[in-house]
């Protein structure tokens, strides 16, 4: 047995770890590296954020969370609900892979958060869960893969569409029907909580002869299908090419897979000229037609007014947000929290989950800025990340923050749906509605044309940040054709830009220690500048979810 060593003991400064324990270390103190397990990511045991903050993470964040899942359940499928999840989890690799690491996803995007970022940030996580289980019970409860081939009335009560449609274009059926994204949960958010799960999908795309170079977003869509892993939820399905060209090809082999009625509905890339605005626009109205002819049911225009006027009240917010980001030390939101609500919010549509996550973070919000309270305190750069984003699974934000004080203000997805939607007469919601769509994650930002690829400028100032993170998504034939323009208009003005590889989801093409090791470089040979907690610069979590 270990002697104690009443010595160490007698020296202990009893003052300060009764502090710590009541307020958590201070910041350079709390080496939150050595809390992995090596190569694994998993914690040891979990940060101690303080007694507050502890009790506050564990209560409001963990159990509050586990416990709206099976409420979630239970409220979109009532007791049924329960057996029928299980169902989903054994025939779906993605949603078995994916529910258990919900909380390691939870613990690194918040990793290091106190007070009211804690609170803020933790409860835009609780909403993406909270939508994303909604989705995948309405999957479930309309599924024929679950129900021997037979379809159900849910079945011809729901719509299937690509995730990169915004949801909003089926508000007129809203009071009838659901609409679902097709990848949503099963690519998107999945990749977030467990990156293992997405990789077998691109496998799958290419063992059907695809090459290994295109974007492997658009790859594991397809792989989705090819590997017979979409529920079987609608009796059609509607499909778009935003971002780019890279879903149109994950669309073709969609269709050879699944053989359902199918409705396309193209968006030009350049997408300022008037001219453009009447086609998509006719675009929409086409895809109403198709919509009541599946199934005979008229659009209420009524309801879709009111679904858009309740998207703009999102929208209002989103501005106030932003305006705290920009002008004042006190927003609440870190950065991986404020890029995926927004993303998902205003890609998904309309959603009371969103309402009421909204009241409750302008509660915080607001207590931050008249108590004026510095919610990011180790901030040395107020960074804006822009191009077609690495995805989350990296945790690139959280870390850059707590290992050297890199705070991602605001980053380009959440500029992307700037507007509200004029609800006075049916022609201008409709042109509107069109310019919404053109004006969606990275078809705007990252294929819409210079013009608009150039905005960084516009809103580094906006938003006064120093620094700018350049995503650098190697298999975007769009944005690496504008590499060197960036790298000139950098040298040009001036700026400090941290070019950042990532090949979106796939995780072996760069590793999420490439990633730091890039920023760790930059960091100490350009800034020179010391880590605020040397055990983040160099760890292994190359196995981690
Ligand atoms: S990352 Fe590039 S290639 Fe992939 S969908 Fe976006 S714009 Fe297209």
């Amino acid at each position: 047995m270990k002697k104690l060593d009443w010595n160490k003991i007698k020296n202990i400064d009893y003052k300060k770890l009764a502090k710590d324990f009541w307020y958590g270390k201070p910041h350079g103190e709390r080496r939150l590296g050595d809390l992995y397990c090596d190569k694994t990511g998993l914690y040891k045991h979990r940060e101690w954020r303080g007694f507050k903050d502890t009790m506050y993470y564990f209560n409001m964040i963990w159990l509050y969370n586990y416990g709206g899942l099976v409420k979630e359940v239970l409220k979109c499928a009532g007791p049924a609900g329960l057996p029928l999840f299980l169902k989903g989890l054994w025939r779906y690799r993605w949603i078995g892979q994916a529910y258990l690491p919900v909380m390691h996803w939870f613990d690194r995007g918040l990793e290091g958060m106190r007070g009211e970022t804690l609170r803020a940030s933790g409860w835009h996580y609780n909403a993406m869960v909270g939508v994303s289980v909604q989705q995948i019970m309405n999957m479930l409860k309309a599924d024929g893969n679950l129900r021997k081939g037979e379809h159900n009335d849910a079945w011809n009560h729901t719509f299937a569409h690509k995730e990169t449609l915004w949801g909003g274009v089926f508000y007129p059926w809203s009071d009838k029907f659901e609409h679902v994204p097709m990848e949503m949960i099963p690519y998107f958010v999945t990749c977030h909580v467990n990156n293992h799960t997405v990789l077998n999908y691109i496998d799958a795309a290419q063992s059907i002869g695809l090459p290994g170079d295109p974007c492997p977003m658009c790859q594991a869509e397809a792989g989705l299908f090819v590997l017979d892993d979409m529920p079987d939820y609608s009796p059609f399905y509607v499909t778009t090419n935003e971002a780019c060209d890279g879903s149109v090809a994950s669309t073709i082999l969609q269709d050879w897979l699944w053989d359902k009625p199918l409705f396309a509905m193209p968006q030009p890339m350049q997408f300022d000229d008037p001219l453009v605005q009447e086609h998509c626009a006719n675009e929409i109205r086409e895809l109403w037609k198709f919509v009541e002819e599946q199934t005979g049911v008229k659009p209420n225009f009524d309801l879709m007014r009111q679904r858009l006027e309740a998207q703009n009240e999102l929208q209002r917010f989103e501005w106030e947000k932003w305006d705290v980001a920009a002008n004042t030390g006190s927003y609440p939101i870190n950065g991986v929290a404020q890029a995926l609500y927004r993303i998902y919010q205003s890609q998904y549509g309309e959603n009371p989950i969103w309402h009421e996550t909204d009241q409750k973070v302008r509660k915080i919000m607001e207590k931050c800025v008249e108590e004026k309270i510095n919610t990011m305190p180790m901030t040395r750069h107020r960074v804006i990340a822009w191009s077609c984003a690495p995805l989350y699974y990296s945790h690139w934000c959280t870390w850059a923050y707590n290992c050297w004080g890199l705070n991602t203000v605001i980053n380009m997805d959440s500029l992307m749906f700037n507007m509200t939607i004029r609800t006075d007469d049916l022609d201008n919601t409709v042109l509107d509605m069109a310019k919404y769509h053109e004006w969606a994650p990275m078809r705007r930002m990252a294929v819409g044309g210079m013009h608009h690829i150039f905005e960084l400028w516009e809103y580094m100032e906006k938003f006064h940040c120093d620094m700018v993170m350049m995503y650098d998504q190697l298999l975007c034939k769009g944005m690496q054709g504008v590499h060197g323009l960036f790298e000139d208009e950098f040298r040009a003005r001036n700026i400090h830009a941290i070019w950042m590889p990532h090949a979106l989801p796939d995780k072996r093409n760069v590793s999420r220690a490439e990633i730091r090791n890039i920023v760790n470089d930059y960091m100490t040979t350009v800034m020179h500048e010391e880590p605020l907690d040397p055990s983040l610069l160099e760890f292994d979590d190359g196995e981690s979810w």
